[in-house]
């Protein structure tokens, strides 16, 4: 067993958005420094750390000077090449692990590592032409969705294939190499679960957290999830089986599928935390950010217990419209806000969320719902 990385070390991250900043405050708030590497100037996360790190993720000399200031470095952001963690890991420990890194990156490689760990997935065939697309949606039959293999988040390089005639152009607009064609599931409701596992095998899990979606980005999370005993247990119990066929030290996250007949399928893994683990900065005695900390560090894992029903609610740049969110009526709500430090606000980008605690989960999420609302006060 490695020694712990204790306070006072350095940490590193990948990455520098809203989830950087996040897990950098937490560290800070424990005692850690933190160096942030990505592309970009005055982030999110490059705001709050003690260094930042502004150069391309394949310039490998400046990796290398990252990785020689940090005791261990984690991501925010998962889709960086092999080479990225194969240079960081010749001067310090990265946390979850190249191979993990690999599996979540190719939506291939994922449902394939997943199916033939003998968890449940939708069905799949990989396509690499417009000929393998046609073949594919006759076996699969309409609907069907087709993702690109690599690089999509938040809907982007996917569509719903409703006819066959369709084909040939959704294959000219993904613009791939490679994609996955899923069965299409009619689910009855979408859950996560955020887990969090460290080097000595201590696993600890939120949720499942139940999440709604709008224009295919996270809109409003709930936890609990509401649903049967047995269907949480069965999605932790998937969650758990992931962590253990992968071997993650650090946060992941699983999404899943509910099918109207109880079943549970797993949609895919990220690799970090998690835009539905949000409300446990608020809701829970440690949040996903303190784990992913406690995890890559080698430390103990905090207690993920729930103090009260809780919903989260996403702000993006479309509140913006002409003028800013009015932030004072948000305010005189009974909620918590947390905002990223984005300078500009664009449609779909995620500008921030909102945490409510009730006495049930349908109170919380009328209450980010409502006071989502009031940015729109003029
Ligand atoms: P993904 O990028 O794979 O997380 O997909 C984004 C969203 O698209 C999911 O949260 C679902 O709402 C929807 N979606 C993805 N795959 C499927 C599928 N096989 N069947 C039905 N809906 C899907």
């Amino acid at each position: 067993m490695t020694n712990p990385i204790l306070p006072g070390a350095t940490l590193g991250v990948l990455g520098s958005g809203q989830l950087g900043r996040m897990f950098a405050i937490a560290a800070r708030r424990l005692g850690y420094r933190v160096h942030i590497y990505s592309p970009d100037v005055d982030t999110p996360a490059g705001q709050v750390a003690d260094q930042e790190f502004s150069a391309p993720y394949d310039d490998l000399e400046q990796l290398a000077e990252f990785a020689r200031s940090v005791d261990v470095v984690t991501f925010e952001f998962e889709n960086v090449p092999a080479a990225v963690t194969d240079c960081i890991q010749r001067h310090c420990p990265v946390y979850p692990s190249g191979y993990v890194l690999s599996v979540a990156q190719n939506r291939i490689r994922e449902k394939s590592t997943l199916r033939d760990a003998g968890l449940a997935v939708p069905d799949f065939r990989e396509v690499t032409s417009a000929e393998e697309l046609h073949a594919a949606v006759s076996d699969l039959c309409v609907p069907s969705v087709v993702k690109s293999a690599l690089g999509g988040y938040d809907g982007k390089g996917q569509a719903v294939v409703h006819h066959p005639d369709q084909v040939d152009e959704i294959w000219a607009t993904l613009a791939t190499e490679q994609a996955i064609l899923e069965q299409f599931i009619d689910f009855e409701c979408e859950l996560s679960v955020v887990g969090a596992r460290n080097s000595q095998g201590e696993f600890v899990h939120y949720g499942p957290f139940r999440n709604a979606h709008t224009n295919h980005i996270l809109d409003v999370t709930v936890c609990p999830s509401g649903l049967p005993v047995d269907v949480n247990e069965r999605a932790i119990s998937a969650a758990r089986r992931v962590f253990e066929c992968l071997d993650v030290v650090g946060v992941l996250c699983v999404e899943l599928f509910v099918t109207k007949e109880g079943q549970i399928l797993i949609n895919e893994i990220a690799p970090r935390p998690h835009n539905s683990g949000h409300l446990t900065i608020d809701a829970h005695k440690t949040c996903q950010f303190e784990q992913q900390v406690r995890a890559i560090c080698g430390l103990p894992l905090g207690d993920a217990g729930q103090h009260a029903d809780a919903a989260m609610a996403n702000i993006l740049g479309d509140l913006w419209n002409d003028a800013d969110p009015c932030w004072q009526a948000l305010l005189a709500c009974d909620v918590k806000l947390h905002l990223y430090g984005k300078t500009e606000a664009r449609v779909g980008r995620k500008m921030g969320h909102i945490t409510a605690l009730a006495d049930s989960i349908m109170d919380a999420d009328k209450a980010v719902r409502a006071a989502r609302e009031c940015l729109l006060n003029k």
